[in-house]
């Protein structure tokens, strides 16, 4: 592949790694979920690099997109169990990474956050050149049940191009049979997200996340000049235009703009996560955020 290309990949990889640990490093009892997210955001911007789309901090039997809102309250609470998330970008290039805390370190879900973690490192194990899709998703569901918790089957890993957080191949955490292989050159993101429940989830409230859903890309259009067409939080938007919140009800409503719900697994459930994101390139199969 281009060697510039795999530079800048890598790069946002390694961020991507910092970032992550940046953030759990921040989180305690009794901390505000908007100063983590800010401050990891800003760590990125100051290593050189952007986000590649807003700090998730989805908690229990939310499995992901949750970011504070602006101004969010809430805070975190001994015996929480946080999916952190985050990825950077260098010119689009992506790195997309997430790993589980117990606020408070009780352990008291220690196996259920060892399980999700063991699960990617089987995932790893099984990676080589123009390896079959569903490899992955078996090495992945096959070590989550050997720890007695569910698989989600209706979320997971997917590819990643320049500017593209979720292009189309799906990763899942079982074997759902694909066979397709993994192309070379190909970026993808592996996440296991492992469930005391059902293991499938469901569309919550809004997040607090959008996205730039037209066909048209404006310039001039704040979004696109300043997120171009990965994820932006609320937050951010609301720092850059004033009346941002009619230009998102304008906007949602004109099919412009998508809002990420969160999604979620049933109540009283608790899921974990690990991921990392992967680079094929010829002969080589590298983990960018390791
Ligand atoms: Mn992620
Ligand atoms: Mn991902």
């Amino acid at each position: 592949m281009d060697p510039l290309v795999r530079r800048k990949t890598l790069e946002a990889g390694k961020l991507g790694k910092m970032a992550l640990e940046y953030a759990q490093s921040l989180i305690e009892p009794g901390s505000l979920l908007l100063d983590v997210a800010e401050k990891t955001e800003q760590f990125i911007r100051e290593n050189g690099g952007l986000p590649s789309f807003p700090l998730n901090l989805s908690i229990n039997n939310e499995a992901a997109h949750y970011t504070p809102s602006p101004g969010d309250t809430k805070t975190f609470r001994t015996g929480d169990v946080v999916k952190v998330d985050i990825g950077a970008q260098v010119d689009g290039y992506i790195s997309d990474n997430a790993a589980t805390v117990e606020v408070g370190n009780q352990g008291k879900y220690s196996d259920l956050i060892e399980c999700s973690r063991a699960a990617l490192n089987s995932a790893l194990k099984v990676l080589r050149p123009s390896v079959e899709i569903n490899r992955i998703g078996a090495a992945i569901g096959e070590t989550i049940e050997s720890f007695g918790f569910k698989p989600v089957k209706n979320l997971g890993g997917h590819g990643i191009k320049q500017y593209d957080l979720h292009s189309t191949i799906f990763i899942p955490n079982y074997d759902d049979g694909n066979r397709r292989r993994i192309e070379p050159n190909q970026l993808i993101a592996i996440e296991p997200f492992a469930s005391t429940g059902i293991g499938m989830i469901h569309n919550g409230p809004g997040g607090n996340i959008y996205i730039f859903s037209g066909t048209k890309q404006k310039k001039g259009d704040p979004v696109i000049d300043n997120f171009n067409t990965l994820p932006f939080a609320e937050r951010w938007l609301a720092k850059i235009k004033p009346d941002y919140k009619e230009y998102l009800k304008k906007n949602l409503f004109m099919k412009q703009i998508s809002h990420f719900a969160v999604l979620k697994e049933h109540r009283g459930s608790m899921i974990s996560q690990a991921e990392h994101t992967v680079l094929f390139d010829g002969d080589s199969v590298t983990v960018t955020t390791l």
